[in-house]
């Protein structure tokens, strides 16, 4: 597990935060620091076309995480993009078979504000709730905020949403697309601590897809259904009947 601090990643991650401290706000062609780019760029590609994998995330720390809901241990992952990626643990899940999990993508407004514009929140606490009565789980939270398209686009779409638009039509008229969101650095935290199988929390078809190709599999799909509010059961017919979700439980709405 996380042993990636030598690996060939946390070098060239190491080399380029030095760099990032001296590249220039001008381009100098000729200026040494330039030189020490290109350097490191091509080092960067001869990485990716080596036939070794490119780890997705690299482990950089790791605490105890007493909540409300129980104690479990936070494991933080820094992706290539410098973001930081977590995971949030019960238990000893490494080398174990059909783990309690869910791939939960941050939603600022919901996880930390309670919106109830959507069913993040609930969604997040019901996880962290399944997870501590199994005593054993894994919940990994995605920084991919807004389905992937940023906070700024999401309080966009909000605000058209306002005018009668649904949110896959807000999404499109901002140029945007439906779900931008990438389960694969998910999927290489799942790996990285050593899960076999998983049970997905979801009711997202489109997450159990993104596990069709994974040394991680999917045993089983087990349902997250939340009940609606006035505010947010326009947005869950809309996961149910444009994007396919699996939400019966709305069936009378
Ligand atoms: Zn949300």
């Amino acid at each position: 597990m996380a042993s990636g601090t030598n690996s060939t990643y946390a070098k060239l991650l190491s080399t380029q935060q030095q760099l990032d401290q001296c590249v220039p706000t001008q381009q100098h062609s000729t200026d040494g620091n330039h030189t020490r780019l290109n350097k490191y760029m091509n080092s960067f590609s001869a990485v990716q076309n080596n036939a070794t994998p490119f780890p997705l995330v690299k482990f950089v720390a790791k605490s105890l995480l007493p909540t409300d809901f129980g104690d479990f241990n936070l494991f933080v992952y820094q992706d290539r993009e410098g973001k930081e990626q977590l995971a949030i643990v019960r238990g000893n899940v490494a080398g174990k078979t059909s783990v309690l999990t869910r791939l939960h993508s941050e939603c600022m407004t919901g996880d930390v504000f309670k919106s109830q514009r959507c069913d993040c929140g609930d969604q997040l606490q019901n996880a962290l709730r399944k997870v501590e009565e199994e005593k054993s789980g894994v919940i990994l939270y995605l920084r991919q905020e807004g389905r992937g398209i940023g906070l700024t686009n999401k309080i966009k779409a909000y605000e058209l949403q306002e005018q009668g638009y649904n949110t896959v039509q807000a999404n499109l008229m901002l140029g945007l697309p439906v779900d931008a969101r990438d389960y694969s650095i998910g999927l290489a935290i799942l790996q990285d601590l050593g899960v076999q199988s998983i049970r997905l929390l979801t009711n997202n078809p489109a997450k159990l897809e993104a596990f069709s190709n994974s040394l991680v599999k999917v045993v089983e799909r087990v349902p997250l259904q939340i009940r609606p509010n006035e505010h947010n059961v326009a947005y869950l017919t809309t996961k149910r009947d444009v994007t396919g979700h699996y939400l019966n439980h709305l069936q009378n709405v």
